[in-house]
């Protein structure tokens, strides 16, 4: 049975054109980058490459790149060493609807005695940026406000925000996981002293991320030992996962406008085509504002886990609330926080698509969606029409 893979907000396949990149860094050019032989030291060149290419696509100067393990090293990083840098300040602001990389470390820093204000969010997924203005105040030592969501493909004003927050000197990060490759990023003209970014969800392997740190901004290394990244995060650089998320931005770069084009066109034909053929279904998120790979929509009356096995069965991947949620029978803490109703919340579905899919795997999945619904609800004790 072929897969028709709609899960791109959790992981992407690895670019052919990435994977031939990296192969000869496993087994022939292993070396490490800090040796003093010739054998080590030439890793040092395509690192820097990999840097210049990382840093190209987010529009910064390279020595501001730091190579990480992933998102979530990225966004731990980016709270705890602002806050070891401004030991004073005790105050963090976020949202109630951020991945769990960054609201989990709100939530310890909240029970050890700091003050967090998570901003509420509209029925749209929106931000209410008034509402950030009131509270930013003196204790407060950063503000970290997600650039893309990964449940509804919302984005933010962010750059708008960061500016905001630097009139006050505060530190602004986001994390941009989810928006790297999908929306365009000019970093040295905007007020962003940190970013976050994943190599996994732009078709680089797991277990590579960067932290993007504007010149100047104070930051404490979270990870101590070696001189790795300027001192700036120690431990032997990930050299294949490195150099492969240097290929894989510089792909992402190539075709920027086409590709969002070609995505986003096919993911307005299955959500359209959905909404037209499942009654009692409908979009979570702003249209206007939305990434153009992913679509959140609720079936009423239905369990999402049943929707995800009944796809399943036909090879149709997706996901119920983000990767790290779906398991748990809770919904997600997004969709609550827009007030999507309870029995919509349990019954949501998000596609995330890709450069990859194509316009057949969207009509196979067009085909087989709407009689997966109509059977579900035929089966649901909630339905009563
Ligand atoms: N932030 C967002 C918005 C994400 O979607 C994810 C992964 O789903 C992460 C952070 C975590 O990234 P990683 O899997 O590289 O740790």
């Amino acid at each position: 049975m072929k897969t028709i893979y709609l899960d791109n907000n959790a992981t992407t396949k690895v670019a052919e054109e990435v994977f031939e990149e990296i192969k000869p860094y496993f087994c022939e050019l292993y070396g490490n980058p800090s040796s003093m032989h010739t054998f080590g030291g030439q890793i040092g060149r395509k690192i820097r490459e990999a840097r210049e290419k990382v840093a190209a696509i987010l529009g910064c100067d390279p020595s501001e790149v730091i190579f990480t393990g992933c998102g979530t090293e990225s966004d731990n990083t980016a709270i705890k060493s602002t806050l070891a840098a401004y030991p004073n300040k005790r105050k963090v602001i976020t949202t109630r609807v951020e991945h769990p990389a960054v609201l989990s470390i709100c939530r310890e820093l909240d029970s050890h005695g700091y003050t967090v204000v998570e901003l509420a969010v509209d029925r749209y997924g929106r931000l209410d940026i008034e509402q950030l203005e009131t509270q930013l105040d003196d204790d407060t030592a950063i503000v970290t406000i997600m650039f893309a969501n990964n449940e509804t493909g919302v984005i933010f004003p962010v750059e708008k925000i960061a500016e905001m927050v630097a009139d006050k000197g505060i530190v602004f990060h986001t994390d941009a996981v989810q928006a790297v490759g999908k929306v365009p990023m000019n970093l040295a003209k905007s007020s962003i002293d940190l970013l976050s970014l994943s190599g996994h969800k732009l078709h680089a392997p797991k277990g590579i991320g960067v932290l993007y740190v504007r010149k100047g901004t104070r930051l404490a290394p979270f990870m101590l030992g070696g001189h790795q990244e300027g001192g700036r995060r120690a431990g032997t650089e990930n050299v294949p996962g490195i150099i492969g998320l240097g290929r894989a931005c510089e792909l992402a770069a190539k075709n920027f406008e086409q590709e969002n084009k070609k995505v986003k066109n096919l993911r307005d034909k299955l959500e359209k085509a959905i909404l037209e053929k499942c009654p009692d279904c409908m979009v979570n998120g702003s249209p206007e504002n939305r990434l153009p790979n992913t679509t959140n929509i609720s079936f009423e009356f239905i369990e999402g886990e049943a929707i995800l096995l009944m796809l399943d069965k036909f090879g149709i991947c997706a996901s119920s609330g983000s990767a790290c949620t779906s398991g748990s029978l809770e919904p997600s803490h997004v969709l609550r926080a827009m007030g999507v109703p309870f029995t919509a919340a349990h019954g949501s579905i998000r596609f995330s698509l890709s450069r990859y899919n194509t316009e057949e795997e969207i009509d196979y999945a067009i085909e087989k969606i709407p009689p997966i619904i109509t059977r579900l609800r035929e089966l649901s004790p909630f339905v009563t029409k």
